[in-house]
């Protein structure tokens, strides 16, 4: 492990939940903790994680041998869509998908519970986010068994400890992925009662943040201790080797945006996703392609100009693009 790899591990490890562990959210988690950092200090640091994860993004879509999931659970205003958009912004939007999860469809209800999530993962190659996730059903679904109630479960499915099957499902579902070739990544933003109510308010108060606002969320705030419940007994039984949780102290924002970016570009950084190489047979190939397009070099202009305007070519060995990042990276 390179430093700057042994740094992100030794930030991001006091948010890991420990398999096996058991979690009291109000006791074991503050979501006011910030690592002793400064809003100053956030700004760049965010700019670097960002930078890293746009390089090993793109690694990751060169290699397209695995995916990435990640999966973020918040309560209302816990932050969900600012950290997506800050976290992902330096990304190319082709290799990544976000998908959010609301209140299911009549088709969606009409399947397994896990059928909409499996229609929304990441491809070889791709970094997938859920903005909200399968973890609603043992949360929200949870919370109001109404919900429940909605997805017509056959009797014998509704008996036994719904919940407790649950996890083990998901934690089967999330291992065969890993198995397979795609990371789950998972983040819950930890926010506080009292600044949730902050954010409401401004919400409320602030006419361009009107739209974020809706009645049901205050409804479903007077709930406020039965999802903690529920949030604490998920990451007790699914944070799991394979597929750990992180909970992430959400009262502030920028602080947010830096655990999650970490998080993430962990994973990368273990995956660790190279360029392919390319075979000695598809490099003569090169070869033969550089020499017709040189010959058709009109009269009076060099035969390569990108070569003339970059120096020695090294004798062609490697893609243009490859070639071009080389250079810049000193190691041509
Ligand atoms: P928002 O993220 O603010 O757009 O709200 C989406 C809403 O969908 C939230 O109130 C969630 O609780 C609800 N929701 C998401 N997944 C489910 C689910 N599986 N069952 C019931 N409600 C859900
Ligand atoms: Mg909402």
């Amino acid at each position: 492990m390179d430093d700057s790899a042994a740094s992100i591990a030794d930030f991001i490890g006091p948010l890991r939940v420990a398999p096996g562990s058991k979690v009291r959210l109000g006791q074991d988690f503050d979501p006011r903790y910030r690592a002793g950092l400064k809003k100053r200090d956030g700004v760049e640091l965010l700019r670097s994680g960002v930078a890293l994860l746009a390089e090993y993004q793109e690694r990751l879509a060169a290699q397209d041998t695995q995916g990435v999931l990640l999966c973020l659970q918040a309560l209302d205003a816990g932050g969900k869509d600012g950290t997506i958009r800050h976290v992902m912004s330096g990304v190319n939007p082709q290799g990544v998908k976000v998908s959010s999860f609301k209140v299911p469809s009549s088709e969606e209800l009409s399947h397994d519970y896990l059928w909409r999530y499996v229609r929304r993962l990441p491809a070889r190659g791709e970094i997938a986010i859920f903005n909200r996730s399968h973890y609603e059903e043992v949360l929200v679904v949870r919370v109001h068994p109404e919900n429940l109630i909605r997805q017509k479960l056959p009797e014998q499915a509704r008996e036994d400890d719904v919940w407790a099957r649950r996890y083990r499902e998901i934690n089967d579902w999330e291992r065969y992925l890993t198995d397979n070739g795609f990371r789950v990544v998972k983040v819950f933003l930890n926010l506080s009662e009292e600044e949730q109510r902050i954010r409401f308010l401004k919400r409320i108060d602030l006419p361009e943040k009107n739209w974020k606002f809706s009645a049901a969320d205050v409804r479903e705030r007077r709930h406020w201790d039965a999802y903690q419940r529920a949030f604490s007994e998920m990451l007790s039984a699914t944070s799991t080797p394979w597929a750990p949780w992180y909970v992430v102290p959400a009262d502030r924002k920028w602080f947010a945006r830096i655990c999650t970016a970490a998080i993430l570009a962990h994973t990368l950084m273990d995956i660790d996703p190279r360029y392919p190489v390319v075979s000695e047979e598809a490099r003569q190939d090169l070869r033969t392609a550089r020499r017709e397009l040189e010959e058709e070099a009109p009269c009076g202009a060099a035969a390569d100009p990108y070569e003339a305007g970059h120096g020695s070519a090294g004798g062609g060995t490697e893609a243009g693009r490859g070639r071009a990042k080389g250079r810049r990276g000193g190691r041509g």
